[in-house]
Parts: structure tokens; sequence; C-alpha cells
């Protein structure tokens, strides 16, 4: 993705008709319909999740923790794995999301709480490309051995890709810009879309908003956002 800076604006800055802007986007249940790894955990360590699923919301392990005593570990055959990869299907926006932000020279970035090898895997399936920041999975003797991205202790997220210290991290380089997160998850995208100016929700992370006050563009597919944006990067 081109780097943001002033001459890739669309127009001018002195009319101010243009917002310099980047975007930051989930990848499970947000750019890709399903979510890859509960979807595998509930086939694969269905007797393992409730309990740890419990754990987490009574606030005695973090989303990280629960990956280890869940995920870390599990054992999905590779070609089962490879079936289940080939079966998933991209929002109907994700491609023009990816076309909008080029075409605009706006920066995109993927930040998953996610695997680097299903989603190495998913982009080439696809076809597409992007830059992400998730965490890592390899296999060893058949099972999945997982490690966190971009923990950040001082966020309460308590996840392996912290989306605020990601975000935080962008807009100390590039000052100025509108940060926008998109995203479904309670979990996951909360504090995200907190630190990014502008949020755009759905699913569990909607309902998380609108008990928390906060305002948020919700959507349902990727192509509703790339329709705002275009408001919002025009304006
Ligand atoms: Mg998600
Ligand atoms: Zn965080």
């Amino acid at each position: 993705m081109p780097p943001s800076s002033a001459q890739n604006l669309v127009k001018t800055a002195a009319d101010n008709s243009v917002r310099e802007i980047a975007v930051f986007c989930d990848f499970d249940g947000t750019f890709i319909v399903k979510d890859v790894g509960s979807t595998l955990a509930q086939k694969y360590v269905a007797d393992l999740r409730p309990a740890q699923m419990g754990r987490v919301l009574k606030g005695e392990i973090s989303a990280w923790e629960y990956n280890m005593q869940v995920i870390d570990g599990m054992r999905v055959p590779e070609d089962e794995l490879e079936e289940f990869l080939n079966s998933l299907e991209l929002d109907p926006g994700a491609e023009d999301l990816l076309a909008w932000c080029h075409k605009n020279a706006v920066p995109f970035r993927m930040l998953s709480d996610g695997f680097d090898y299903n989603i190495q895997r998913l982009k080439e399936l696809f076809g597409v490309e992007f830059d992400c920041d998730c965490n890592g999975m390899h296999y060893e003797e058949g099972l999945w051995r997982i490690s966190p991205g971009y923990p950040n202790p001082d966020c309460g997220c308590g996840t392996g890709v912290c989306k605020r210290g990601r975000i935080n991290e962008f807009r100390a380089a590039h000052p100025g810009v509108v940060t926008v997160h998109i995203g479904n998850g309670r979990v996951s995208d909360l504090c995200g879309v907190l630190a990014a100016d502008i949020g755009f929700a759905k699913d569990t992370l909607a309902l998380e908003l609108g008990n928390r006050g906060v305002s948020f563009y919700s959507f349902e597919t990727l192509k509703d956002v790339v329709t705002e944006l275009e408001r919002i990067h025009i304006s």
C-alpha cells in the first residue's frame, strides 16, 4: 500500500475538500464472512470452549489466555483445514474496499486477532493482497502452536493483537491523519474502534458501542462501508 502523505490526496488540501484517512479492518467476521478460529474450535475442541469462555466472561482469564487454553494444541488435520479455508467467502464488499483504498491512495491495514497461517492461505485463495498485523500459528506434529502478535499489557483487551496499540502507533507516526476502524467483535475490536477517530461496527461490537453510548457507523457489508468512506473522504 502506498504511504500516507500529502501528495496522495485526491484533491489539494487547499480547498479542504479531502480528508487524509487511513483504514484499519478486522478480518474474521468482517473481511471474511465466518470466523476461522471460533468455527474450527467449535468443531475440534467443542468440549473445552464453554468452560473457558465462561472464565473470559467472568474476567478470570484474558482473551489470549483463552486462546492458549482452547486453540493452542488444537489438532486440525492440514487437509481438513485446507478444505475448510476453501469453503470460506469474502464479504461481498471486501474487494471493493481494497480497490477503493488503492484508488484513493488511502493506507489500508488488516488488524486481526486471528492467525497468519490461515490469513496467508486465504490471501492466496482469494487472490487479494493487503498488509496485516495478526498472531502467529504453525503446525507442530499435527497440532496448532500459536503465539501472540502485538499483545499490550497497558490495554484491557487482553488479546494477542491489541488494535488500539496498532492504531496509536500509526497515529504517532502520521499525526493529523483520520483513522478509521472497521470491526465486528466486542472482545477483539473494542479497543481499536474506541482508539480510532471513526468506527464502523456490526454484531457484538455494535451492541457494545450502543450500550456505551459511543457513536459509530453501522454496516451490514463492506459495500456499505465503502459508500460511507467516500462521503467521509470527500467532505
Ligand atoms: Mg472479527
Ligand atoms: Zn487493546
